[in-house]
């Protein structure tokens, strides 16, 4: 094997200097976890930037991760055990397993053949063959849902909505009053922090009680029928600490500078390739994502995936085939899990490929893996 001269992706994180003034008010403050004043400051600057974007009200909870954040956004609708959810069959695997351990059983459904999303018209039928209580619709590769769609089916069907935007932050918006969205801060999302996560919701309860579970279910309301320090539900320690509250707002200070020269290398990259490659790559559709971190394309065939993997092995350029297995290929004793056809995810998985993408690519890099594909798409 060659050594890998062109990485997939080089996460971006605040550096040192970065960092210094917010962990100097954790010496100062010497509170450490537990809702600490970095974790509020984080929650109430990401309220105000979603707010921009909202008619309604919403409210914003950390958690330490995108995966336990689903986990406690499907757990406070309290449904029943056992209550069928709907996601889509190309998504990562923390929106399996947090249905699974939600309690819930997930049914793996396709997806929009153009977005590539699961969507309200998709679920609309995938509901009626698998009596499905809830859908967990996921912004795939940050290509966002639309949250006051999902709202109206829920409305009509009285089926929950959960969004895992886990990569989507600052593409995916929040304009329904009752659809809790799930975005992750770990080090490869688009709002790095190392490891984190936050729910936005404009449900105080459901927000509410996600904040309790990930204090392990501890009632921390005096107003609540139940004395203070009542376990009140069997919750976790989904708790974000104020070191990684730190990194986070570190990261949100340069977000906006990061996202642009996101966006360009992405506009750059996805041009040089059309123009080597014309109609023989197949993208996904859908708005300009705000901070792209992943960059992944079909390439028409699986046996020119197959000779374009096997090209970039030799020239060192590392490839990704995102999200796959399918989540209804993992192995057999991944259960319960029940699937509807998924048919275009299937044809999706087949030549979809990950290429390489950092924010500083250099030219000569981009040159190579262009070229690379054109090699192979062309021939
Ligand atoms: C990254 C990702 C997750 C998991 O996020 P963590 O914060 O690492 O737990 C969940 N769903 C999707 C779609 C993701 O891309």
């Amino acid at each position: 094997m060659t050594d890998i001269k062109i990485p997939l992706l080089i996460p971006q994180l605040p550096n040192r200097e970065a960092l210094w003034p917010y962990l100097g008010q954790i010496d100062e403050k010497q509170h450490y976890s537990n809702f600490g004043p970095l974790v509020k400051r984080l929650e109430s600057s990401l309220q105000q930037r979603f707010q921009l974007h909202a008619q309604i009200p919403l409210l914003v909870t950390t958690v330490s991760s995108a995966t336990l954040g689903l986990e406690l956004a499907l757990s406070a609708l309290g449904l029943p055990k056992g209550t069928r959810v709907l996601v889509p069959a190309l998504t990562f695997v923390a929106t399996l397993t947090a249905v699974i351990r939600a309690g819930y059983i997930p049914v793996v459904t396709d997806i929009d053949p153009d977005s590539w999303l699961l969507t309200p018209e998709i679920a609309t039928e995938a509901a009626k063959s698998s009596d499905a209580g809830a859908v967990l619709a996921v912004a795939t590769f940050s290509q966002p849902q639309d949250t006051l769609l999902w709202h109206e089916f829920q409305k009509k069907t009285g089926i929950r909505v959960v969004i895992d935007a886990a990569a989507a932050f600052g593409s995916q918006w929040v304009q329904a009053p009752d659809i809790p969205v799930v975005f992750s801060m770990h080090a490869t999302k688009s709002l790095a922090a190392g490891e984190g996560g936050f729910v936005v919701s404009g449900e105080q309860k459901n927000i509410g009680l996600v904040t309790q579970m990930s204090n392990f279910g501890i009632n921390l309301d005096p107003l609540a029928h139940l004395p203070v320090g009542y376990l009140s539900s069997v919750g976790t320690n989904a708790k974000l600490s104020e070191y990684h509250a730190a990194v986070a707002l570190a990261s949100l200070d340069g977000w906006d500078l990061m996202a642009a020269t996101r966006r360009a290398v992405a506009a750059r990259y996805r041009q040089s390739l059309i123009a080597a490659c014309g109609s023989a790559l197949i993208w996904q559709t859908g708005s300009e994502v705000a901070a792209p971190t992943t960059f992944s394309v079909r390439v028409g065939s699986y046996a020119v995936r197959q000779k374009l993997e096997d090209t970039c092995v030799k020239q060192g350029i590392a490839t990704r085939r995102w999200y796959q297995p399918l989540l209804h290929q993992h192995a057999e004793k991944i259960e319960p899990l029940l699937s509807l056809p998924a048919h275009t995810a299937e044809a999706v998985a087949d030549d979809l490929i990950g290429l390489p993408f950092f924010a500083m690519m250099s030219d000569e890099q981009m040159t190579a893996i262009v070229n690379a594909v054109h090699s192979v798409v062309s021939s």
